[in-house]
């Protein structure tokens, strides 16, 4: 499952980043509207992944960033909810994605 790597990829950054401390009580993470994770299945995975770890029932916030593309027909930025979905423009099809699809670890809560 594609949540449960990123489960553990998510894990291994706490686990870097709070040591030496011995608990974490919150971990903020700041995911994309398109980058593709399917929220509630992350954080039923991260109870998972964090059991027995210093981030066991550690609380995880999400916080969501607007996804954004340019798009190539009216050479305009513009804000992209969805992949797949046309310019809010001009109704183009010509979108690259430029941001909001990137899923990082923003902060830490330990003790
Ligand atoms: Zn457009």
């Amino acid at each position: 499952m594609h949540e449960m790597s990123l489960a553990e990829g998510i894990l291994q950054i706490v686990e870097s980043q709070a040591a030496p401390s011995p608990k974490v009580h919150s971990v903020t993470l700041s995911v994309g509207e398109l980058a593709g994770v399917e929220l509630t299945s992350l954080k039923f995975c991260f109870d998972v992944v964090t059991r027995d770890t210093l981030a066991e029932g550690a609380l995880l916030e999400i916080e969501s960033v607007p996804g954004s593309a340019f798009c190539f027909d009216c050479l305009a930025q513009v804000p992209l909810s969805r992949r797949g979905e046309p310019c809010p423009k001009c109704g183009g099809y010509q979108l690259t994605v430029v941001g909001g699809d990137q899923m990082k670890v923003k902060s830490l809560e330990i003790e």
